[in-house]
């Protein structure tokens, strides 16, 4: 009995192996997804770090996020709204930046009496400002409480896996009990970023990230 192929069957063999190959390959290279949200936060320029902090005042990092270089801050300060409503115990993140920024969900700007828009991180003209007071001094920021705008940071090897470019808008399917789909993640792409979506707290809470069991990311 002969154990030879025939040329066709060899072929099909090839055929078979080549593409069990390349879908491996393909989920090799597919990039793990993970989804966070983002509690209520501040960031801070040196300018107004040393006004709230005192001068040459350092932020101590206390946990590093999952973007690389940056981290959840020890230090905190409280934002004063109109009416006096009160935030404390807003946490700052580093590293510092060029503008100072605090990025709220709707349920803190509503409790505080602020109409916020949604913005992309750092872009702030026109929106609306707040009191921050620190340890060792109080700043009137003139302009950047915003509510941040649902993103998915990336390296660009990740966004030629998902064929995106700079400001792209993608969906998000969180499914679920609560299942959402978001249809409008800006797409940030940076050298040293890892694939993440970055969401608040409210967005986080309407589709139950917390008891998610699949995440999609499509175009
Ligand atoms: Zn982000």
């Amino acid at each position: 009995m002969s154990t030879a192929f025939s040329r066709p069957e060899v072929e099909t063999l090839v055929r078979q192996v080549t593409l069990e190959y390349l879908a491996r390959t393909r989920t090799k290279i597919a990039p793990a997804l993970t989804v966070h949200s983002s509690a209520r936060h501040m960031h801070l320029s040196r300018e107004d770090l040393e006004a709230l902090f005192g001068p040459g005042h350092e932020l101590t990092a206390d946990r590093p996020l999952f973007q690389e270089g940056n981290f959840a801050a020890r230090e905190t300060v409280t934002l004063v709204g109109p009416r006096s409503r009160l935030i404390s115990n807003l946490r700052v993140l580093g590293p510092l930046r060029s503008k100072s920024q605090v990025e709220l969900a709707y349920t803190d700007a509503i409790s505080l009496g602020l109409d916020i828009p949604i913005r992309l991180s750092g872009d702030i003209a026109g929106t609306p400002g707040a009191f921050i007071m620190g340890p060792r001094g109080m700043i009137e920021l003139k302009e950047g409480v915003i509510r941040a705008a649902i993103h998915v940071h990336m390296n660009p090897a990740e966004a030629a896996h998902f064929g995106v470019k700079q400001g792209d808008l993608m969906k998000l399917r969180v499914g679920g009990d609560a299942g959402v789909t978001f249809n409008r993640v800006h797409v940030r792409i940076d050298e040293r970023s890892r694939l993440n979506v970055h969401m608040d707290t409210d967005e986080a809470n309407a589709c139950g990230l917390h008891l998610a069991k699949e995440i999609e990311l499509t175009k």
